[in-house]
């Protein structure tokens, strides 16, 4: 079977529900990994995230012709509410089996399958099955503990060898919210893409889709915040005009007539996917069928990113719910601030200088607060020892290392105006985060020099210091007062 007849979702991607046969099934570390006569599930690929979803069990019809699902197919084409699921039918609850990852090997598809029910998914299966947490109850009388007892056996059962047998029909159900969001983000790109290069000359180089958000990469150095409203405006203008977008395959002669925004990175089966009026783009992803579902696009974000500038921006309701998220806080923030959202940035400006203000204040005050302090204990903790004013002292609460040294400074300062020319050591100790620092200053003629207290105390300590005669700091792990005591026992009495 060729690629195309493989992949459902080349030529319909609005196929949510398809019924194919197992071809193959694969053991690989501990996964289970089948390979379908056919399947809509998207694998990843062209940056396209892969489609999640269940197979079920349809029956036996093993005999299907290649070909007719188109008879149980059920497409989703003028419906594109992702809450419009395509659920199961009324079978039975073991034959459910889901679909966790989808990848593309040696140019089949592959369906990474598990009996066991994915983490925190609200699952429609579940409530058909009746495998929810507290999952008796979801379906009534004993039927459902007897289906639940069948489930816990199969899954037992079921981790050795594949749940699916070769030549089993099955009915393959696409998470459809998944799929539909991913459509969505895609073509956005597709369209914000082309708008960036008609509009700016600017180039993607790369894009990223995810479950959480989407990106591209363009080739310009800067982008202003002028010329990036412009671009999203008519990426939304092409949103609104709501053209057709159609995919096919196209021979090489036919791709030598086109105007490619970028080359194909492939020489076979290329598929041209045309938004019509815009542009023609070779892409193997899944695309609406018009421009209009795609719902709105909204640049959430713009950085530079390795030489070029990096686009974040969501479609349809990704869009919606970061629009709606942006209201609400602006709306909360001005409510705290007591304007209406239009005043938020004067407001904002105003809240920042007094904010500068009040730390200018706080700054003049504690700088008044540390000198008066210093004072204090330059005239009531000097004793003179051998003619050398000496002041040793623990400050008691210490908001930051510097004020050790600031308050060592200060206080040397008020015994040089209260005793000029007199020797003077002073020693500050503070205890901060299981550490005690130290600062000493001492003058010519003093008793001792700066850095022969701190080598005295602070190495017996387990800690260490340095500095010249005049200036010297360091620190130890131990408490202010066993650092106290040290300085006193070293001085001489
Ligand atoms: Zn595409």
């Amino acid at each position: 079977m060729g690629l195309q007849a493989e992949r459902l979702y080349y030529t319909n991607s609005y196929l949510r529900e398809f019924s194919s046969v197992v071809e193959e099934c694969q053991e690989r570390d501990g996964e289970t990994w089948v390979r379908l006569r056919e399947s809509a599930f998207y694998p990843t690929s062209g940056g396209q995230p892969f489609d999640t979803g269940y197979l079920q069990v349809s029956g036996g019809r093993s005999n299907d012709s290649a070909g007719d699902h188109g008879g149980t197919a059920r497409a989703a084409q003028a419906d594109p509410d992702p809450q419009a699921q395509a659920t199961p039918g009324d079978g039975d609850a073991m034959d459910v089996i889901n679909v966790i990852a989808v990848e593309v090997e040696n140019g089949h598809v592959w369906h990474h399958i598990t009996t066991q029910r994915p983490p925190a998914r609200q699952d429609p299966v579940a409530q058909v099955a009746g495998l929810a947490d507290g999952h008796q109850n979801l379906v009534a009388g004993p039927a459902a503990a007897q289906a639940a007892a069948q489930q816990t056996q199969a899954v037992e059962a079921q981790t050795a060898d594949c749940p699916l047998k070769v030549g089993q029909a099955v009915i393959g159900y696409i998470d459809w919210a998944r799929r539909f969001d991913f459509m969505q983000q895609h073509s956005g790109q597709h369209i914000l893409s082309a708008c960036f290069e008609q509009m700016q000359g600017a180039n993607t180089t790369s894009f990223h889709m995810g479950d959480t958000y989407c990106s591209i990469d363009l080739d310009v150095v800067s982008l202003s915040e002028e010329k990036l409203r412009d671009v999203m405006w008519e990426a939304n203008r092409w949103i609104w005009r709501d053209v057709p977008i159609r995919a096919r395959f196209v021979s090489q002669a036919e791709l030598a007539q086109m105007q490619l925004r970028k080359a194909p990175s492939v020489t076979e089966d290329i598929r041209i996917v045309t938004i019509e009026g815009l542009e023609d783009n070779a892409c193997g992803g899944t695309h609406p069928s018009s421009s209009g579902q795609v719902g709105q696009i909204l640049v959430t974000k713009t950085e530079r990113m390795r030489g070029g500038v990096r686009v974040t921006f969501a479609c349809g309701e990704r869009a919606l719910s970061a629009g709606k998220e942006a209201v609400h806080l602006v709306r909360h923030i001005a409510t705290d601030l007591s304007v209406g959202p239009a005043d938020l940035a004067g407001a904002m400006e105003s809240l920042q200088n007094q904010v500068k203000e009040g730390n200018r204040r706080y700054e003049e005050m504690r700088s008044r607060y540390a000198s008066l302090l210093a004072r204090d204990f330059a005239a009531n903790q000097t004793k003179v020892i051998h003619g050398t004013h000496v002041l040793v002292a623990v400050l008691p609460i210490l908001d930051d290392v510097q004020d050790v040294k600031r308050m060592a400074l200060a206080s040397a300062e008020w015994l040089s105006t209260g005793h000029p020319g007199a020797p003077q050591l002073v020693v500050f100790v503070g205890e901060s985060g299981g550490r005690t620092h130290v600062v000493a200053q001492a003058t010519d003629g003093a008793i001792s020099s700066a850095d022969s207290v701190i080598k005295a105390v602070l190495p017996a300590l387990g800690g260490k210091g340095g500095g010249n005669a005049t200036a010297a700091q360091g620190s130890a792990p131990t408490s202010a007062s066993a650092v106290l005591a040290a300085i006193e026992a070293a001085l001489p009495s």
